[in-house]
Formats: structure tokens, C-alpha cells, sequence
């Protein structure tokens, strides 16, 4: 694979741009392959990437049944944070986010990690106490954050109303280095560091029945074939439940669409990620300029993969309460993707009932900045039987009562 460097761009600007190779190879599928991974979203992709350069296993294929990174991935609101409340997850997110710090170099793609910093407003004496408990929560966990009081929360968001009529700002819990990135290019840098190191990249190669013989995985049904396999992970966030049913047994997942839209461009005006939970709703600028804005997922079971009028209505009224400029804004587009949902709120990073057969899936409306941590700890899952990292993420969980509550970091916010 050839790298991306200032003096490639400059080589190939004196020739016509006529030398650049593809960024992934797109192979037939083989009949065997040591691994398979279902799902080319950022953690069927990161997954496989640190098999290989962790663990040095690259007889491996990714199916995915639509375009890479054309799932939630391609969908997100894009922020990254790590200020979560139990140990387990701090560790998880926090692994994942140090890694967003260097992910560009690693991956030789720039995936415009931007540590812009993140607030998450304190609108209510509740949230006050819940985000005094986090920061304290953080300090013991190493994460580096900190409870704000509402002047510095002004001084670094002007464009905020701190004395709202309902929810007046009270505080926020502030972390300097969270932030945002470039989605389609941690999938694409991904992909094309998987594919220089051997892994096949299969699109438009949908899973469509799971083989299996003594209650071992033996391989998968395709569009483009069977495929067998030692190992299968599957990492196909809202479609987990199918495809457990395909391996036969269920998940604690429901699926839901959960919505975003993005303003007309303007000048810059917000240099950090704010949310306000209490109103459900958050904003970052994009470097084009668009508001990027998100709000709660919807409040029934769907697979619907758009956006709806009435939830842009509900998400924009909420905020301009707390950001009046937004009032003057037009807004531009609107999607929705669909999320994995677990009753704690946390993913689950799984052996399941079928030998062989391992489970990645429940990052919900918040999985983005997992990307990085996720795929580290999938892959050891996968590599050695077992990850630290992984190890309180487990199916078994459910049926011992051993929740991992974070229902406030996760449930609204992303
Ligand atoms: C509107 C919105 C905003 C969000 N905002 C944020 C945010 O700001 N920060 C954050 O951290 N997270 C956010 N998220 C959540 C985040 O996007 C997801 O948690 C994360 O992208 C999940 O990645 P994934 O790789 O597990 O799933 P996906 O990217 O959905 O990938 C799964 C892939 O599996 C494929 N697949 C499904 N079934 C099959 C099959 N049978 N055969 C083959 N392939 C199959 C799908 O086509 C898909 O490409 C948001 C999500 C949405 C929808």
C-alpha cells in the first residue's frame, strides 16, 4: 500500500492525479477463512484490524451485507468521550479514546480527530450532584474531567443562554480532551489498513444463515456463497437480534431509530461538543459549518433508517430554550440509523451459547467513540478466548443480575 504523505499529494498533483491506488481491495470471498466478521461498520473493521497487527491473525474476512461503514458509522453525530461513570466502561472508552489520539498516524489516514472538548450541561440540582459524582468518579479512574461552574461554561460557549426561563445552566461536567472526528474516515482508514495487511473486505455479501455442527460455528450462508469459519463474530449493532436468531438463541437488544440533522452552514460559532441532556439534545459545529445536531432516539422498536419531521421539531425546540440563535437557523438535513439497545445501556462484548460464535453489539446510541477500544478488546476476545477490557461486558451478566447502570452517561446522551 502506498502512504499518504504531503509529498504524495504533491506527486500526484504534478500528475494528474492518475497514481493513486484503491484504497481497499474488493476480493471474491475464499471458502475458508480462520475468522469471519459480520459487519463492516467501525467495529467489524477495528475488530479485524488489530487481529491482525495485535495478534497476527489475517486469514480474515469482513461481510457486510450494504457499503462499508454505511451503518451507523456513516450516521453518527461523531463525539467522542470517555467520562463515564463505572470502572468498566471508563476503562473501555478511555482505552478507546487514547487511541482516537493517535489513530491518524496509526492508520496513516487522517481521521481529523479534533479534542475540541466536551460539556455535558447540568440544567437540574439532580444533574448537578449526578456530574459532581462523575468527576469524582473520573479522577479515581484516570479520566480527566472536571465539574464546571456556569461562567467558565459562558467563557467557553458564548453562543449559550446560561439564564434559561426553565432550565437555567447550573454546571457542566467538562472534558478537555473528548471531542469529535471524521466517521467515514475511521471506517475508510480502517478498511484500508485491513486490506494491506491480507483481510478480505467483502461488500454487498449479506449473512443470511449460520452453519453449525455439535454446537460449534462451522460457517455462514451469503448472497455470495457459504464461507466456513473456526471463528464468527458478529458486529451488526441494530441487526445483532437476526443474526443471533440465525445462530439460535436471543439477545437482550432492542433496536431503535435514533435521529440527527445538520443546520445551513455558517461562520464559526462553537468550538466545543455541548449536550443538554435534560432537554435532550446536542450540538458541535462541523468544519463545514453545519450545526451538527442530535437528539434522543425514538421511543419505539423500528429498523427505520430515516429521519422524521417531528423529531427535528421536538430536538430543535428543546435547544433553542438554551441556544436562542438557533431560531434564525434553517436546517439543511436529517437521518437516522439504528441503534443496539441494552436495558443498562452497556455494550455487550460476548462468547455466546454457540461454540465459536462471539458477540459485539449494544453501544447503542453511543458507540462511535468506542471504535478504537472496542475492536482492541474484540479482537483479544477473539485472539486469546478472553480481554481484560472485555470481561465485565459479558452475556452472562443479564441472567446474574451484574448490570453495568449507565443509563445516565449513555441512555440521552452520546
Ligand atoms: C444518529 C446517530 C447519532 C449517533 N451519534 C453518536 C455520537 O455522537 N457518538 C458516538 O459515540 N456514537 C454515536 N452513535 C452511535 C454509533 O454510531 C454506533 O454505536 C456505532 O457506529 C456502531 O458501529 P457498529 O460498527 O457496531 O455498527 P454499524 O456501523 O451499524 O455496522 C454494522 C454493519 O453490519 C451490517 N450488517 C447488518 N446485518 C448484516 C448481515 N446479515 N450480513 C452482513 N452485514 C450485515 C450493516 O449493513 C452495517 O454496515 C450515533 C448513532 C446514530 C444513528
Amino acid at each position: 500500500m502506498k502512504r499518504y504523505s504531503a509529498f504524495s499529494i504533491f506527486r500526484e498533483a504534478l500528475r494528474n492525479n492518475s497514481g493513486w491506488q484503491r484504497a481497499w481491495a474488493a476480493p471474491e470471498p475464499k471458502a475458508q477463512y480462520d475468522i469471519v466478521i459480520v459487519g463492516a461498520g467501525g467495529h467489524g473493521l477495528a475488530t479485524a484490524y488489530y487481529l491482525a497487527r495485535n495478534h497476527g491473525i489475517a486469514n480474515v474476512a469482513v461481510l457486510e451485507k450494504g457499503w462499508l461503514g454505511g451503518g451507523n458509522t456513516g450516521r453518527n453525530t461523531t463525539v467522542i468521550r470517555s467520562n463515564y461513570l463505572q470502572d468498566p466502561s471508563a476503562a473501555i472508552y478511555e482505552k478507546s479514546r487514547s487511541l482516537y489520539e493517535t489513530l491518524s498516524q496509526d492508520l496513516n489516514m487522517n481521521i481529523m480527530f479534533s479534542p475540541r472538548g466536551v460539556m455535558m450541561l447540568a440544567q437540574t440540582e439532580h444533574e448537578v450532584r449526578g456530574y459532581k459524582r462523575t468527576a469524582q468518579a473520573n479522577a479515581l479512574q484516570g479520566v480527566a474531567t472536571e465539574f464546571i461552574p456556569p461562567a467558565r461554561v459562558r467563557e467557553l460557549c458564548p453562543i449559550i443562554r446560561i439564564d434559561g426561563p426553565r432550565y437555567p445552566v447550573l454546571g457542566a461536567l467538562w472534558q478537555p480532551r473528548a471531542g469529535t472526528a471524521r466517521h467515514d474516515a475511521v471506517a475508510w482508514g480502517y478498511a484500508r489498513a485491513c486490506s494491506a495487511m491480507g483481510i478480505d473486505i467483502i461488500e454487498r455479501c449479506e449473512v443470511t444463515a449460520i452453519r453449525s455442527n455439535a454446537g460449534q460455528v462451522a460457517g455462514v450462508e451469503t448472497t455470495r456463497g457459504a464461507i466456513s469459519c473456526g471463528k464468527l463474530a458478529l458486529v451488526v449493532a441494530g441487526h445483532s437480534g437476526h443474526l443471533a436468531e440465525m445462530a439460535g438463541f436471543r439477545l437482550p437488544i432492542e433496536s431503535v431509530a435514533l435521529q440527527a440533522l445538520v443546520s445551513e452552514p455558517i461562520k464559526p460559532c462553537l468550538d466545543v461538543v455541548v449536550m443538554a441532556n435534560t432537554v435532550h439534545g446536542y450540538m458541535s459545529q462541523s468544519d463545514k459549518g453545519e450545526m451538527v445536531i442530535g437528539g434522543g432516539a425514538d421511543g419505539y422498536n423500528n429498523y427505520t433508517q430515516r429521519g422524521s419531521f417531528h423529531h427535528v421539531e421536538e430536538t430543535v425546540r428543546s435547544l433553542i430554550e438554551t441556544f436562542p440563535m438557533l431560531s434564525r437557523l434553517k436546517m439543511l438535513r436529517q437521518w437516522g440509523g439504528i441503534v443496539d439497545m441494552t436495558g443498562d445501556r452497556s455494550p455487550i462484548l460476548s462468547k455466546t451459547p454457540l461454540g465459536g460464535c462471539y458477540v459485539n453489539c449494544g453501544w447503542g446510541t453511543g458507540g462511535f467513540k468506542a471504535i478504537p477500544g472496542s475492536g482492541w478488546a474484540m479482537a483479544e476476545l477473539l485472539a486469546k478466548g478472553h480481554s481484560p477490557l472485555a470481561e465485565a461486558f459479558g452475556l452472562d451478566r443479564f441472567r446474574e443480575g451484574r448490570f453495568i447502570d449507565e443509563s445516565v452517561a449513555a441512555g440521552v446522551a452520546h
